[in-house]
């Protein structure tokens, strides 16, 4: 591979607050106007005719089983997740009623695009940015809950501790996770504090309880790219960035998208979609719902999720997060190659019962491993009743099928949705 052609540079404010900006180069042969990544007719009909559905919903089956399966196989990930559940309770319930606080001050109606950015680094979010809020992205069982009066959204991205989230799969790097959810808590009331102080109304989405994917508005503000792991890589620690928006109706700004050249930096990279211990990760992209993104395989995902930690070998082994966006761009101007890929440094991981996977070796799983319930657990009950009358011969036999039903699809009913990972399934 030889030096590239340096075809433009990024400016961006430096990793913490008082640090120097640092300039990112973006090769020539990565280049990609981001507006080309997007087809907005798509979007809004995918939107009217499809609308989103939280998976804690649509894939509502899998959560109780997964759930099951983690207890069996590392009940230590499961006692975890207890306690960061309940650590997190108050912040669940005041990220839900956080767009009912009311503003303590006076609007001016002035721009406050400038105050609020620098009130965010200060309180230590790693990047900050500005867009309209989408209301595309909108879960159905969100809409009557998001205020409709609040039409900018505030992106904010936090940094999760590096050095466990190195570990990943492990309990290590699930207390990096905990510990930057309980942050983005504190963080929020702090800022909505701030906002409401300004005279204006605020929404939080995040952590625990979402209005729905947050990943494209955070693009659109120009904070990062989609990676092939179908994760936000932002420059300076790539996807060990915990996402929140706060929905404002304070007058503010917009930011613009910005070719990092992430998008092309993937086609070339792909470590990701070899490394990925679940076979889940496409290489290539592909449009889904007005967006070209490769489409994570979920049923080959939540498997490996549920036995091994919530997984993150995607997240781990990606050079943007390991190294940065800077140093692993300069290294691909400098020679045409991707920082760190095919070294143990970079991609290697260890699965408890499998052993340690240098770069390409890859643990092997057998059909039964990804064999899980689909869909909703609704349709799953349904499907069972129609296959237990299909099987019954006597009218015994149909009556205990049909008790079994209504046993289960009232259960079903009442528990709602399965809260797992953290409460960040958190549908109802
Ligand atoms: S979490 Fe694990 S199984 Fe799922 S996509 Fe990432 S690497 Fe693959
Ligand atoms: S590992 Fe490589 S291909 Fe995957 S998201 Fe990161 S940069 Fe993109």
């Amino acid at each position: 591979m030889a030096r590239r052609l340096l075809g433009h540079n990024v400016n961006r404010r430096g990793r913490t607050n008082g640090d120097e900006s640092i300039e990112i180069p973006v090769a020539k042969d990565l280049e990609k106007d981001p507006a080309t990544m997007r087809r907005e007719d798509e979007i809004t009909f995918y939107n009217r005719e499809y609308p989103l559905e939280s998976f804690a919903i649509a894939e509502s089956a899998s959560a109780e089983w997964a759930g099951t399966v983690r207890d069996e196989f590392s009940p230590e990930t499961t006692k975890l997740y207890e306690k960061f559940q309940k650590e997190m309770e108050p912040a669940i319930d005041w990220v839900r009623h956080s767009g009912e606080l009311q503003p303590t001050g006076q609007p001016t109606g002035e721009d406050v695009t400038v105050s609020l950015r620098e009130k965010a680094y200060e309180l230590g979010y790693g990047e900050v940015g500005f867009t309209r809020f989408d209301r595309r992205y909108i879960y159905q069982v969100r809409r009557k809950d998001v205020r409709a009066d609040l039409p900018h959204a505030i992106c904010l991205a936090l940094e999760q501790d590096y050095v466990g989230t190195q570990t990943l799969p492990s309990l290590e790097a699930e207390v990096a996770q905990g510990e930057a959810y309980k942050r983005q808590a504190e963080l929020a009331e702090k800022l909505v504090a701030h906002i409401n102080a300004l005279g204006y109304s605020a929404q939080v989405s995040g952590p625990t309880w979402h209005f729905g994917p947050m990943i494209p508005m955070f693009v659109e503000s120009g904070l990062g790219q989609l990676g092939v792991n179908g994760q936000l890589l932002s420059p300076h620690f790539g996807s060990r960035a915990r996402l929140q928006i706060i929905l404002t109706n304070a007058k503010v700004t917009h930011d613009k998208p910005v070719d990092y050249g992430i998008h092309k930096f993937c086609e070339v990279c792909q470590v990701c979609f070899m490394r990925c211990p679940g076979r889940a990760i496409q290489g290539q992209r592909l449009w889904f719902r007005g967006v070209e993104k490769a489409k994570l395989i979920y049923k080959r995902c939540r498997p490996v999720m549920a036995r091994y930690s919530g997984c993150g070998v995607c997240m781990k082994v990606c050079p943007i997060q390991k190294y940065g966006l800077k140093p692993t761009m300069d290294h691909y101007l400098e020679t045409g190659e991707i920082l760190g890929k095919g070294t143990s440094n970079l991609e290697a991981y260890e699965l408890p019962d499998k052993g340690y996977f240098r770069p390409g070796k890859l643990p092997v799983f057998g059909a039964e491993f990804f064999r899980m319930p689909v869909g909703r657990t609704e349709d799953h009950i349904v499907e069972g009743y129609k296959e237990g009358l299909a099987e019954a011969s006597t009218k015994e036999e149909r009556e205990k099928v049909w008790e079994k039903y209504r046993e289960s699809m009232e259960k079903a009913l009442q528990q709602g949705t399965t809260i797992v990972d953290m409460g960040m399934d958190l549908a109802n």
